[in-house]
């Protein structure tokens, strides 16, 4: 039940959303196509023990030790929570609605295998299956190549390592990393120190740090891998990988949303300046919420410090490139089907 809990709250805090609801009301209705690289396919009541709505962009509240921790004080202030979906297929159903709505034409998915299907059968165009389970679920490597090779995976992750206490470059990965480096698999990997101790006590930040990717990048050059969450917030840790490692994209799931809006700025802005502007993905890790989507994509879109070429790199031209895909993807086109 732990592992169980525990990868809930990876796929979620892979999760926190940004207060700007009101400005996720009126989208225009042409909009450039958004490759997601970071949705989940979960059950709508999938967190147990965490909080019962999520406050995004708001700052973080004080905690007194003497207490007991109390997820739903999580933030200083809620002026406007988000609520999770009432059942699996009303949020399936709101999630198809907020990618028609925002002209996302492809989410990288990932979830247990049933729910990952479910939202496959929903939107198959639009859907990219991912696998994003316990470490002690993937299986051997031999069921996991057939997953792969049936088609049921494209892309290996969410991989949380961390949040069931396990170091990135641990050796327990080794034979699935070996495995999506010979069958040229993307690999999606969890970095980002967000969780309170209280909730995920084996989770600490030093398990987070981009660093211990340098392992797995040394042992598997062929590896295409990104990093989900942009590793926030070790900034530096984040650029000295994708300094030396020129194969290593970022992802800002999550982070686009949680975070109080200047600094998740801050933290783009750093990384573009910094020269790595056609390495970043756009990804949302919407799970429960959708609506995070729609918070996550004009996080991007107000970002004033980009220019609207880079805004389309991140918004949908990296991750074509990433996922080998055709650039025509990312030729405006009017609502498709799914
Ligand atoms: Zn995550």
């Amino acid at each position: 039940m732990k592992t169980k809990f525990v990868f809930v709250w990876v796929a979620v805090v892979c999760v926190v959303g940004l207060a700007a609801p009101a400005m996720a009301q009126d989208a225009p209705k042409q909009r450039s196509p958004v490759i997601d690289m970071h949705l989940h396919a979960l059950p709508a009541n999938a967190w147990p023990g965490g909080p019962s709505y999520i406050c995004p962009g708001m700052d973080f509240a004080a905690f007194d030790p003497r207490g007991k921790w109390d997820p739903d004080h999580w933030w200083e202030s809620c002026p406007n929570p988000l609520y999770p979906a009432a059942s699996d297929e009303e949020l399936l159903q709101e999630i198809l609605a907020v990618m028609d709505r925002y002209n996302v034409v492809l989410a990288t998915t990932s979830g247990p295998l049933e729910h990952v299907r479910r939202y496959r059968q929903a939107a198959p165009k639009r859907i990219l299956p991912a696998l994003n389970i316990a470490v002690a679920n993937l299986g051997t490597p031999d069921s996991l190549r057939e997953l792969f090779q049936k088609g049921e995976i494209a892309i290996l992750g969410e991989i949380a390592p961390q949040v069931e206490g396990i170091s990135p470059d641990d050796e327990v990965l080794e034979p699935y990393l070996a495995l999506a480096e010979e069958l040229d698999i993307p690999v999606a990997i969890h970095v980002l120190s967000a969780q309170p101790y209280s909730l995920v006590p084996q989770n600490p930040a030093a398990l987070n740090s981009p660093l211990l990717l340098e392992k797995v990048l040394v042992r598997h050059p062929k590896l295409r891998i990104y990093v989900m969450h942009a590793g926030w917030p070790m900034l530096d840790e984040m650029i000295a990988i994708l300094s030396i490692y020129p194969q290593v994209y970022v992802e800002v799931a999550a982070i686009n949303w949680l975070l109080p809006r200047k600094e998740f700025h801050r933290y783009l802005r750093a990384m573009v300046e910094a020269g790595f502007g056609k390495r970043i993905l756009f990804g949302s890790d919407a799970s429960m919420w959708p609506q995070t989507i729609s918070i996550g994509i004009e996080a991007i879109e107000s970002a004033d410090f980009l220019t609207e070429d880079q805004k389309q790199d991140i918004f949908c031209r990296n991750a074509a490139r990433f996922l080998r895909l055709e650039h025509a993807v990312c030729a405006w086109r009017p609502k498709e089907t799914r």
